[in-house]
């Protein structure tokens, strides 16, 4: 058996958008027999309490997971190793660009759009040294391909840029891309189910799991919701956390059925949702979310318009 996952960065409350994602991910994961499992991304943009807040929210929402909840921060040496492990095949380089270095290269006509322009890939010891004394480097995988393929199961088959992407960042934290390839493959993922601004990760982190010898998971990105002017749903969008929306006496329960409502299933209960679930039925279009018509339709009517 296999498993999926939820894996918020603990960087706030879960939005209505993440909450719709995490919805998906269970019932993704559920209708095909796998665990659910979670974990916390908290290698960056951490806010404390954040990581309580969000699994209270999970809970609220009925969602249960398997196992045991794995925290990336927690788990750096494992990182570590596998850098080292690329490191000794010669794939892995110190790069001492800043983004304004890298903007200014990327920008160059010959270069391929969104990927690193290979400032720092040929670099020689001599020159390692000197620039080592202005800047701590991040390290990068030196890639071997320009693209690589992947399959996703609501977008089809995807081919993206693979660049030299980091591995370490110049803080000396495990970069996204590297922790996310490792945990998805030592916890026995093999469903990624996540925003759809990430089908654009896929191939590098694809990639990265071939280099290591990892199956690549199966891949679906869902639709993000967005707010009316079509942006990517965010807190300055107003009540859009679960304790905002519950502040004003509406019911966890009743926030589910509007995510699954939005997700043209039978909104009664998450389990009624299981039964009905069909991946080819889901929206293919990104969720346009009012969270004031959300809140004024979901109030108990004693106290709407108050
Ligand atoms: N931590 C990421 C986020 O909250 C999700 C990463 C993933 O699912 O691979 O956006």
């Amino acid at each position: 058996m296999g498993a999926g996952r939820f894996a918020p960065s603990p960087s706030g409350p879960l939005h209505l958008g993440n909450l719709r994602t995490a919805i998906l991910a269970w019932l993704f994961a559920r209708s095909t027999q796998r665990d659910f499992l979670l974990r916390i991304e908290d290698l960056d943009r951490v806010r404390s309490g954040a990581e309580a807040t969000q699994i209270f929210e999970l809970e609220s929402l009925g969602l249960q997971f398997d196992g045991s909840l794995l925290r990336q921060s927690e788990r750096l040496p494992l990182y570590f190793e596998a850098v080292k492990q690329l490191e000794e095949r010669g794939l892995v380089f110190p790069c001492f660009c800043s983004r304004k270095d890298i903007a200014e290269a990327a920008s160059a006509p010959h270069a391929a759009p969104g990927a690193y322009p290979g400032t720092c890939r040929n670099l020689s010891s001599a020159e390692r040294e000197v620039k080592a004394k202005e800047r701590p480097a991040a390290l990068r995988l030196r890639s071997e391909v320009t693209e690589f393929s992947v399959h996703d199961q609501l977008a089809g088959d995807y081919t993206g840029v693979v660049d030299d992407f980091v591995l370490v960042r110049n803080d000396g934290a495990p970069a996204y891309n590297l922790a996310v390839v490792l945990d998805d493959a030592l916890c026995g993922i093999d469903q990624v189910v996540r925003g759809d601004d990430l089908l654009s990760s896929a191939p590098r982190q694809a990639y990265l799991a071939t280099l290591l010898s990892y199956e690549v998971p199966d891949y679906v990105h869902v639709p993000l919701a967005l707010n009316t002017k079509g942006q990517r749903l965010a807190k300055r969008d107003g009540a859009v956390t679960l304790e905002e929306i519950t502040e004003h006496g509406v019911h966890p329960a009743d926030v589910v059925a509007i995510l699954l409502e939005s997700l043209g299933l039978p909104s009664t209960s998450l389990q009624a949702a299981l039964e009905a679930f069909d991946p080819v039925n889901l929206p293919r279009e990104p969720w346009i979310v009012e969270p004031e018509k959300i809140v004024q339709q979901l109030m108990p009517p004693a106290s709407r318009n108050r």
